[in-house]
C-alpha cells in the first residue's frame, strides 16, 4: 500500500482579472476545514494550508515529502496582519513591508503564539509575506486565516510555476488546485532576517538585493555559510533539482559547454542544454534537446522560464543537462543560486 492514500484533486481554472467568488469561497472553505489548496502567487505556485492548524500544516509536509526541519512561509492578505503572525515587528521590518508588500519579499521575524509549531519546524521565528497575486490575496482574505504555503512541488525538486507542474508532483495528494496560468516572476521570494538594525539575506529571489539596498540606504548582509549569522534551515545544498543530472558551468563559455555536451552525446547519452536565446543556433539538429528561457539581457525573463525549462528537459527524457551561467546582477543572483543548488550533490 502506498504511503499516500489517493485523494481527488479538483482543478479549477480562475480568471485573475474576473474572480468568481464561488470558486474562491470553495477553496477558502477547504482551507478552513484543514485541506490543502494549491494556488498561484506572483513568484511560484504555493501549496496552502491554514497556518493556525498544526494538523493541516503537517499535511503539507506529508504531501511534499518535505523535511520536517524545513520551515514554511506564512502568507497574509493585509500588511497589518503581520502582527498576528509575528510577535514583534521592528521598525526596519515595517520599512521593508511598506516598500515591498505586496510582493516577493519574505521577512523572518519572532513567531507569534497562535502560529502552528509545524510552520516554524520548532523554531522561535516565522517567515511571513504578503503576495501580490489577486487570486492569492482573495483566497487568503476569504479564508480569514494566515496561509502557510511552500512551493507546490515535491521536496527538493524544481518549483512549480504552472498548475500542470503542481499536478505532476502533487496530483492525488492535495484537495484543489486553482489554475490562473503561469506565475509571472517564476522564482521564489527573497528571504531576509530582520533582527533589530540588521537585515541579512537568507535566500536571493524575486526582489533584487540592489532594490533592497536602495530602500535601506545601506548594504544587506550576506550569509555565506550555515554557521554564520541567522540560519536559513531550508537552504539545502541540493534543492530545485530536475531528475536529470545537471552540470552547471557558470564560468565556462557556451562553446566549452557545447563541446562537453557533444562529447557526452557521442557516447550515447541523451543530452539537454539550458542556454540563452541566441546561443549555439542549430545545436538541436544534432539531437541535443535545448531550452532557451530568455536572452542574457533580460534576466527577469530567464527567471520566469527557468523552472519550466528544467521540467521540460526532464519531460524530454534527457539524462544530463548542461546549463550555462548568466550575469549575477539583479534577477541573476537568484538564477545562479537555483542552478548551483540544482546541480549540487
Ligand atoms: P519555500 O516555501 O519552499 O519557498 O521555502 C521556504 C524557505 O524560507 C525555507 O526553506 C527557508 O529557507 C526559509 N524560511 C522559512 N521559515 C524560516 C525561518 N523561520 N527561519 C529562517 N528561514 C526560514
Ligand atoms: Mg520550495
Amino acid at each position: 500500500m502506498s504511503a499516500h492514500p489517493h485523494i481527488e484533486t479538483r482543478v479549477v481554472e480562475v480568471d485573475a482579472a474576473a474572480l468568481d467568488p464561488a470558486v474562491i469561497e470553495d477553496a477558502a472553505v477547504l482551507l478552513r476545514a484543514g485541506g490543502l489548496v494549491a494556488f498561484p502567487t506572483e513568484t511560484v505556485y504555493g501549496l496552502g494550508a491554514n497556518a493556525l492548524d498544526d494538523a493541516a500544516v503537517q499535511r503539507i509536509f506529508a504531501a511534499k515529502e518535505r523535511d520536517p526541519d524545513d520551515p514554511l512561509i506564512v502568507h497574509i492578505a493585509d500588511a497589518d496582519a503581520v502582527g498576528t503572525v509575528a510577535r514583534d515587528v521592528p521598525p526596519l521590518a515595517r520599512q521593508l513591508t511598506d516598500a515591498f508588500w505586496p510582493g516577493g519579499l519574505t521577512l523572518v521575524l519572532p513567531r507569534a503564539e497562535g502560529v502552528a509549531p509545524a510552520v516554524s519546524a520548532g523554531r522561535d521565528t516565522v517567515a511571513v509575506r504578503m503576495p501580490s497575486h489577486p487570486v492569492a490575496l482573495e483566497l487568503i482574505a476569504t479564508a480569514g486565516v494566515p496561509v502557510a504555503a511552500p512551493s507546490a512541488n515535491r521536496f527538493m525538486r524544481t518549483s512549480a510555476t504552472t498548475a500542470a507542474h503542481v499536478l505532476d508532483d502533487l496530483g492525488g495528494r492535495i484537495d484543489m488546485v486553482l489554475d490562473a496560468g503561469p506565475a509571472t516572476a517564476g522564482i521564489e521570494s527573497t528571504v531576509v532576517a530582520v533582527e533589530g538594525e540588521a537585515v541579512t539575506l537568507l535566500r536571493p529571489g524575486a526582489v533584487t538585493v540592489e532594490r533592497l539596498e536602495e530602500v535601506l540606504g545601506r548594504p544587506v548582509a550576506r550569509r555565506e555559510r550555515e554557521s554564520s549569522g541567522p540560519s536559513s534551515p531550508g537552504m539545502l545544498e541540493r534543492h530545485y533539482a530536475p531528475r536529470a543530472r545537471l552540470v552547471y558551468g557558470p564560468d565556462a563559455t557556451v562553446e566549452e559547454l557545447v563541446t562537453m555536451a557533444r562529447e557526452a552525446a557521442a557516447s550515447g547519452a541523451r543530452l539537454g542544454m539550458l542556454l540563452a536565446e541566441g546561443d549555439a543556433p542549430g545545436i538541436e539538429d544534432e539531437g541535443i534537446v535545448v531550452e532557451r528561457p530568455g536572452p542574457q539581457g533580460d534576466l527577469e525573463q530567464v527567471a520566469r522560464g527557468l523552472f519550466a525549462a528544467l521540467r521540460s528537459l526532464d519531460a524530454a527524457g534527457v539524462e544530463v543537462i548542461y546549463a550555462r551561467g548568466f550575469s549575477r546582477e539583479g534577477a541573476g543572483l537568484a538564477i545562479d543560486d537555483r542552478l548551483r543548488r540544482a546541480s549540487a550533490g
